[in-house]
């Protein structure tokens, strides 16, 4: 069993039709939408994390982009402005996963993407802007 967080772009006509919904019923895959932003007529776009078997995950991903979804690492959604922040750690007990996290030693923050699910939390918490979704 493997687990993917990814990001799914979906074009106008394949917002009405339940990709997702086959993924479970046909690739044995269990989803779970972390993420939803989809406007009627125009693009959508899902986070989701996917867990299955590696077969039935490559079969399923195949599937998406035969029928023209595209498909991002959740990664590419969230950036730590590494620059602007000062380490202040407002964000740190507001982060679900730890992707956010400081050393107690050193007071300094880190952003590790792999851990992130892109919930947002943060991006109102920091004072400085430090972090930024792409995800529109
Ligand atoms: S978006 Fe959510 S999970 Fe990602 S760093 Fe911010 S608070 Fe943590
Ligand atoms: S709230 Fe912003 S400035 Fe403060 S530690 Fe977090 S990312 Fe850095």
């Amino acid at each position: 069993m493997q687990t993917k967080r990814v990001v799914l772009s979906f074009p106008p006509h394949l917002i009405d039709q339940s990709v997702t919904y086959r993924l479970i019923k046909d690739f044995d895959l269990m989803v779970n939408i972390l993420r939803a932003r989809i406007t009627p007529k125009e693009q959508g776009r899902l986070v989701i994390e996917i867990t299955g078997k590696k077969a039935a995950m490559d079969a399923g991903i195949n599937y998406l982009r035969e029928v023209g979804v595209s498909i991002d690492s959740l990664a590419q959604d969230i950036k730590w402005h590494e620059d602007r922040c000062i380490h202040c750690t407002a964000c740190i007990s507001f982060c679900p996963t730890k992707a956010l996290d400081v050393e107690r030693k050193t007071m300094e923050v880190s952003f590790k993407r792999d851990k992130c699910i892109a919930c947002e939390l943060c991006i109102s918490v920091c004072p400085y802007q430090a972090m930024e979704i792409l995800f529109d």
